[in-house]
């Protein structure tokens, strides 16, 4: 097996895990089997309890595992469907290392970060998929982090370890374009490289992120002083249209053609085509809409990170540009009259959330979408929000909601699903992970998925109250989309609507370039038919 493992220098979000994604694309391109990984330095357990507007969104996997954002990079990119065994905080690895000193594994020895940490930070690369041609690793953080350290260490450890044929490191740096200078500067690079020297790693190629291209006499001097061959310095520019242009951008830098080189893989040719149709079809989409997205994170593209991509997805599959124009949900709940903040909105998105901020502007905006026949599509708590006003606006209960925002509603619509009950411990409690999801013919979600039976991955605490199930459905909202065993309600949507569907699960974690979720696929179709109509 080879290992590749990506590290970062000069500053965060540098967008190494589309580096490291678009590495995996291109060699999956080649043929390869690959498996990602990432490593996180804080010292969380996992980003399950961080805020998003902090940390951006988290990612949940198959298993339920919750994560980073850069793995959806990574399942979107590759077609790897990834686990709990491709994920690693030190909160982690600190947590299993103090486990076995109280187990009494260690008796007799002083633990340390070296050997005790760093092995446990190498078993879990060894652990990676057994069947993969390359493993690729991603460490977070930036070099010269002090919760970095032992990772990097580890590393070191692990290319002596292997024969070096074996490992390869790319550390994606930043080159700054200074305004008054008018010039690039290659000495933030040059420092981060000597950092990563003085821990004993060599980086085989530099990946270098710019707003403007790197001349050769800028890649000859960041050769010499990062002491890599020439051809091994990339350049990585800003991308102009999209996130899926970079790994034909990569390619076009002989990124793929150099790492099975330096690792001697043999392979066939890269068959670039797919992204290339994929770039071809967002540069010249054929129609165009604007979907309102109902946040309470506002300025953080990352809290919302994988609906965003999924709706970008759906454009690519509807031959469609889809603006998203966010709308604070706080904002909202501020108006009388909301007719105004919908006036170029073709359709409706609320995504997932906790808790109170914003729940009554939310509700506004699915009135809005029901009354007004706009498309709308609820993630979530996107689909509770719709039920809530349905059950107050259709049904007259007047105070309808969830529990979760009023424990004594005398209509609990929306209520703590029986096993969360005494749970009180935070961090990987809720339901989480993939979840059977059977759909009932002739309705728009069976229309959409063209199939009986779908998994779909979960993360959340309440469900819909099946005590109102018939109610509901005698007044136009159905369940289409019901959980075999446990006869939990997974999809409500209005009978009497051109589209508007809910779902308590997060169809955004599966969506893909080259295959939008089949949701989101029907929810941009169902606008631009409303559109031409
Ligand atoms: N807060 C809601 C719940 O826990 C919705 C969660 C979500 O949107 N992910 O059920």
């Amino acid at each position: 097996m080879k290992y590749i493992f990506i590290t970062g220098g000069v500053v965060s979000s540098l967008g190494k895990g589309l580096t490291a994604g678009s590495l995996g694309a291109l060699l999956e391109c080649r043929g390869l089997k690959v498996c990602t990984q990432k490593f996180d330095p804080y010292l969380n357990i996992d980003p399950g309890t961080m805020n998003p507007s902090q940390h951006g969104e988290v990612y949940v996997l198959q298993d339920g595992t919750e994560t980073d954002l850069d793995l959806g990079h990574y399942e979107r990119f590759t077609s790897s469907v990834l686990s709990q065994k491709n994920t690693l905080t030190s909160g982690q690895i600190y947590a299993s290392v103090l486990q076995k000193e109280r187990n009494g594994d260690y008796l007799g020895k002083t633990v340390q970060v070296i050997p005790h940490v760093t092995n446990e930070i190498k078993e879990r690369i060894y652990a990676a998929e057994e069947d993969a041609d390359v493993v690729i690793t991603e460490i977070g953080g930036t070099t010269g982090d002090i919760e970095g350290l032992p990772f990097l260490e580890a590393l070191r450890q692990l290319a002596l370890e292997l024969d070096h044929e074996n490992v390869l490191f790319v550390h994606v740096t930043l080159i700054p374009f200074l305004k008054a200078a008018g010039e690039l500067k290659t000495k933030p690079t040059q420092q981060s490289v000597a950092k990563l020297r003085e821990i004993g790693i060599q980086p085989d190629i530099i990946i270098c992120r710019t707003e403007i291209p790197i001349s050769d006499d800028m890649r000859q001097k960041i050769s010499l002083f990062c002491n890599v061959p020439v051809k091994s310095v990339i350049e990585e520019l800003d991308l102009k249209v999209s996130i899926y242009e970079l790994p034909s951008l990569l390619h076009s830098e002989k990124l793929d053609e150099i790492v099975c080189q330096k690792l001697r893989i043999q392979t066939q040719a890269c068959d670039i085509q797919p992204w290339e149709n994929i770039v071809e079809k967002i540069k010249f989409p054929k129609h165009e809409c604007t979907v309102g997205l109902v946040a309470k994170y506002l300025d953080v593209k990352d809290a919302y990170k994988s609906v965003y991509e999924a709706i970008a997805h759906s454009g690519i599959g509807n031959d469609c540009k889809v603006n998203v124009e966010v709308i604070d949900a706080e904002e909202l709940e501020q108006l009388n009259d909301v007719d105004e903040f919908f006036r170029d909105i073709d359709g409706i998105l609320l995504a997932g959330g906790f808790g109170n901020r914003g729940i009554e502007g939310k509700i506004l905006a699915a009135k809005f979408a029901r009354e007004h026949h706009i498309p709308y599509f609820g993630l979530c708590l996107g689909m509770q929000i719709a039920a809530i006003e349905f059950a107050r606006h259709v049904l007259h209960y007047a105070d309808a909601n969830s529990t979760e925002m009023v424990p004594e509603t005398s209509y609990p619509i929306i209520r703590m699903m029986l096993d969360q009950i005494n749970i009180t411990q935070k961090g990987g409690t809720m339901r989480l992970g993939t979840y059977p999801c059977k759909l009932i013919p002739e309705t728009k979600a069976h229309n959409a998925y063209k199939s009986t039976y779908v998994n779909e991955r979960h993360r959340h605490r309440y469900e819909f109250n099946n005590d109102y199930r018939e109610e509901f459905e005698k007044h136009g909202m159905l369940a289409s989309g019901i959980n075999p065993e446990l006869n939990l309600i997974e999809i409500l949507e209005l009978r009497d609507h051109p589209w508007f569907v809910g779902v308590q699960f997060h169809p955004e974690f599966q969506s893909k370039p080259r295959q939008a979720h089949p949701l989101f696929l029907a929810f941009i179709a169902a606008i631009l038919q409303k559109k031409q109509r």
